[in-house]
Order: C-alpha cells, then structure tokens, then sequence
C-alpha cells in the first residue's frame, strides 16, 4: 500500500489531489511535488523489513505513488551497486571515494527509475500512451516502459541525438521524432502532440513521479552506507530530477526516522558541462532562477538542457544543502572517463565521468578535504556511448 496523500507546489503551496492526471502547478506553473503520510508511515513501516523481504526500486513501494502493486511496470530497475574506488580515490588524493552506478539499470541508465514509477502511475490513472522529449537515454527508457506495459510511445529526440538512443527507441516500437534543435524544441513539439492527442506528456518534472522514481537512488545510498550519509554528492546535472530526487528521499528518510536527525545531509553538487552551464551560471549570480543557456552543446546528451523547468528546486538545493555548481569541459570528461576505467573497471557513462572531473576541480580549489566520504552518480553505462 503506498503512502501518497497529495500533491503540493513548493512555490505557491497550493494542494491537489494525487488521484487524477496533473502535469505543473495550474496556479504558478512550477513542478509540483508527491506527498505521503509520513507520520503514519513512520507508525507502521518497518525500515529493516523493507529492505530484508524484498529488493529493488519497487522494495520502497510504500512511498513511491502506485497504489496497486498490479499497475507496476518493471524491468528489474534499481539496487544498482555502491561501488568503493580506492584506487580512483587514491588517484585523486581521497580515501572514501563511492561511485554509485547507475549503468547497472535496465536500458543503461538511471532514467529507467523515473520512467518505471512515471509509466506505472500513469497506467493506474488509465493513460492512454505517452509523449516525450528526450536529450536521448529518457526517450529510449520511456519506449522500453511503454513497450512493457503495452502502450504506445512518441519520442522527439534532437536529430544529432547518439545513434544509440534513436535505436533503442525504434527497437522498441515507439514512434520516433527527429527534431532539428534542442531538447528545448523537442519539448515544444511534443507538447503540441500532447494537447492534440490526449497522450500524456512525461517531460521531465511537467509530470510529478519520474522524481518519485529517481529519488530512490537517495534510499539505496542510505541503506548500502548503513543509513549514514556521504559528506558530498555530485550529480551530473541536466533536468536536475535526480539532484533534488535525493535531496527530497534524504527529508522523507529523517522524517520516517529511518536516519537521525544528528546525521549530517551531504552537500549536493550539480556538475554541468562547460558548453551547457545555465544551472552554473545562475548559482554563481546568486540568482534563484536560471537563463535559456544560448548555443548549447557538449558531448554529454544528458547534460544538454539549456533551460530546466526545475531551475528554482535545483538552486534552493544547492543552497540549503551548503553545496556548489561546477562545470566540466568535454576534455575533462573524456580524460575521467578512461581513468574510472582504468582504476575500477567501471565504465561510465559522459556524464557520470564529468562528477569525477569536478572532483578533481573541488579537492584542488579546497572545497572537498581529503578525509571526507564522497558519493560520484555514474548515471549510465559507457556501452551507449560513442567511444
Ligand atoms: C538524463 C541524464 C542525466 C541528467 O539527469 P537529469 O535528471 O535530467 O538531471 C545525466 N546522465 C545521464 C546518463 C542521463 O541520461
Ligand atoms: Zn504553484
């Protein structure tokens, strides 16, 4: 049985009703947020049964939105390994250095835990096919998960998207769309089909459970650390659904009492690609909102979002958790990448090495001290990668 109450807007705090379609805040236009029952949660859940009886994204079941356990879309995602790098570590000059990776997820990439709660919500609430825009790997989860639950997909992808991604989706059976431009253009033209067909659009955070999804990766670190926390988390940030996801399951998990209130949060990290820095760019302006970043591009897909609906989450999180925003160029990224590989044998996906690249950066700067415990997400598999 899942604890989901209702669904609030962290700007204007205005609630709705959880129970049927809602994609932004019809108020304010912000993301809006899922709630649960926490103190009656923390009553009657018990924390080291959950993680005893079963396993996976769908072990935190109580507190993700699907309220029948037959609407569930799986393809195995979640439990990816905390991985301890000591030799990274040592290369970098630190000795509790943990790279969580995510290329362990069906499709290759933690958007499967977003797409995998998204889909399996909206399959409840009776959906009838979905539509999204996609820097690549979201669009190739979303035809997977469309695929499994018998649904029909669109997916509108730059045309100079990885081969691998427009692959993946047309293996699938989705339809789909090769827009000249951004993900930004993507969007447009996917909404349009949206309003035009009834499908339901899961662009990220314009629908409130891909976050439901991606913020598990926050109750798996809490659990393999012994429900102890990093000092630091870098994220490779895009969207920015997994950096707030964390950020939002570290809150619920005090509140549920599952970690003390004593226990320290980490300082979240938002790394951004130097062709693609509008996140960057607003936190060191000290803004509270980001700008259309003008001619964006990088290497790394995932991280070409030149203008985030969840800018002001993101900020508020870098702010409240004491963190930073630090850009990575594409040389840097490929020069981690081969040393992830070389020192663990993980291959990591672009993005995922740029977390490594910034950390050089913030332990050479002082910011990151020798002796703290560090957490890189290593979103996806290199494997999708052009090498
Ligand atoms: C989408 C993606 C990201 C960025 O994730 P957001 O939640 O959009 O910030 C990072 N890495 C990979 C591999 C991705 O596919
Ligand atoms: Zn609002």
């Amino acid at each position: 049985m899942s604890y989901l109450s209702h669904l609030n807007c962290p700007e204007c705090d205005k609630s709705f009703s959880a129970d049927e379609w809602r994609t932004v805040c019809p108020n304010c236009g912000s993301p809006l947020l899922a709630r649960y029952d926490l103190p009656q949660a923390r009553a009657c859940l018990d924390r080291d049964a959950m993680t005893v009886c079963s396993t996976g994204m769908w072990r935190w079941r109580e507190l993700l939105p699907v309220r029948d356990v037959a609407h569930i879309v799986t393809l195995g995602e979640g439990n990816t390994p905390l991985l301890h790098a000591p030799r990274l570590g040592e290369l970098l000059g630190l000795t509790h250095l943990y790279v969580k990776d995510e290329g362990r997820n069906p499709t290759g990439t933690f958007k499967a835990r977003g797409i995998a709660a998204a889909v399996s919500r909206a399959v409840e609430l009776g959906v009838l096919g979905f539509v999204i825009p996609t820097a690549g790997n979201a669009g190739g989860a979303l035809a997977a998960y469309a695929a499994r639950a018998g649904l029909p997909a669109h997916v509108f992808m730059p045309a100079d998207a990885p081969q691998s991604n427009q692959r993946e989706v047309e293996m699938a059976g989705a339809q789909l769309h090769r827009v000249n431009g951004l993900i930004s253009d993507a969007g447009r033209e996917s909404a349009r089909l949206a309003t035009e067909s009834g499908l339901f659009d899961v662009s990220t955070l314009k629908e409130p459970y891909r976050l439901e999804g991606k913020k598990t990766m926050g109750y798996e670190i809490a659990l393999d650390l012994g429900w102890q926390l990093p000092d630091v988390i870098l994220y490779p940030t895009g969207g920015g659904t997994g950096l707030i996801g964390i950020w939002k399951a570290i809150d619920e998990m005090q509140q549920l009492g599952w970690i003390a209130r004593s226990v320290q949060r980490p300082r979240m990290v938002c790394v951004q690609a130097a062709g693609c820095a509008p996140m960057v760019k607003a936190f060191e302006e000290g803004r509270d909102r980001c700008e259309f970043f003008t001619g964006a591009q990088t290497i790394a897909a995932g991280l070409r979002v030149p203008k985030p609906l969840g800018d002001r989450l993101i900020l508020r999180t870098l702010r409240e958790s004491n963190g930073t925003a630090i850009a990575v160029s594409d040389d840097e990224m490929i020069t981690a990448r081969a040393q992830i590989a070389a020192a663990e044998g993980i291959q990591a996906c672009l993005e995922g090495a740029a977390t490594v690249a910034a950390l050089r950066k913030l332990i050479a700067s002082g910011w990151v001290k020798p002796d703290e415990c560090v957490l890189c997400l290593n979103t996806g598999t290199g494997f999708k990668d052009p090498l």
